[in-house]
């Protein structure tokens, strides 16, 4: 057994417990694994479970449309994003994600768009939004001559439509 960092005694069993965060006007409950000292009852949370409940939820803020200031502030950390480097993205000034973020100017619809398209790849592990504004930035040689395979294409295209959200299905039906 693992030992307890409060108590010292060797009595940390793993669990799953219900946790339930607040954001943007809604309560958000999942169950996730944690570590529970049966001595003194010190219950322990991995970070990396909680980063995975935050983006999880950012994947609902995204899949419900939820375009305020709040939502894109919540979406952008979820991605642990600064507002230097998502205006970059972009091609905006940081500023103008401040503006959004504080409802200082309507969020952008596409820049909140192209940021649920972030969010939902990378909860997918297939980042393909962040890598097309990277290879804008630094194009690749396409050779003259391409073969592609269709099959995976078309499978990624089926699961995409599913997902139902404009931002994910529009690069799927080009
Ligand atoms: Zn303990």
């Amino acid at each position: 057994m693992k030992t307890c960092t409060r108590c010292d005694k060797e009595r940390v069993v793993p669990i799953t417990l219900d946790d339930s965060m607040e954001v943007c006007g809604h309560t958000f409950t999942a169950n996730l694994p944690a570590e529970k000292c049966q001595a003194c009852g010190q219950i322990a949370i991995q970070g990396h479970d909680l980063k995975l409940f935050e983006l999880r939820i950012a994947c609902e803020l995204a899949k419900a449309g939820m375009r305020t200031g709040d939502s894109f502030k919540y979406l952008r950390k979820s991605l642990g994003m600064d507002a230097k480097g998502l205006g970059e993205l972009l091609d905006v000034p940081a500023e103008f994600v401040g503006y959004w973020e504080t409802g200082k100017w309507p969020v952008d619809p596409r820049a909140h768009a192209v940021l649920c398209s972030f969010v939902l790849g990378k909860f997918e592990h297939r980042p393909s939004s962040l890598d097309c504004l990277a290879v804008l930035r630094e194009p690749r040689k396409l050779a003259r001559k391409v073969r592609l395979t269709l099959i995976d294409a078309l499978g990624q295209a089926a699961k995409t439509l599913q997902f139902g959200s404009a931002a994910r299905t529009a690069p799927g039906l080009a």
